[in-house]
């Protein structure tokens, strides 16, 4: 049978505080949205995607799926503030986007 050693389960005790204090700054960086870099145009999702920081710049004749007045802003997976120019993205874990972009990962709210 093999035991617990007593040394290494006090340094998962350790590491599990020291984890379980870094939530509150974690928690932090999600307030703090608009301190997220801006997706820009080298970013490969959103060249996949075909992101743009201006969805009124969009030829709906030439680019598939957009509907014209679609944009991050109406979008389900934009988790901004509607007084904020940039918010977070579910599409892009880590960064912002405009309010006023659009993607082809575009779903309405419902
Ligand atoms: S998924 Fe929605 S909110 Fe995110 S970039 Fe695309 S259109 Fe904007």
């Amino acid at each position: 049978m093999n035991r617990s050693n007593p040394i290494n389960r006090r340094q998962f005790l350790g590491a599990m505080v020291a984890a379980s204090a870094s939530l509150p700054l974690l928690r932090m960086q999600s307030v703090n949205a608009g301190e997220l870099p801006h997706v820009g145009g080298d970013d490969p999702m959103a060249q996949a995607l075909g992101y743009v920081a201006d969805a009124a710049a969009i030829d709906p004749a030439k680019t598939h799926g957009y509907k014209t007045g679609s944009r991050c802003s109406s979008c389900a997976l934009y988790r901004g503030n509607a007084s904020d120019a940039f918010g977070p993205c579910a599409t892009f874990p880590g960064k912002a986007v405009s309010k006023d972009g659009w993607c082809m990962a575009y779903a309405a709210r419902g």
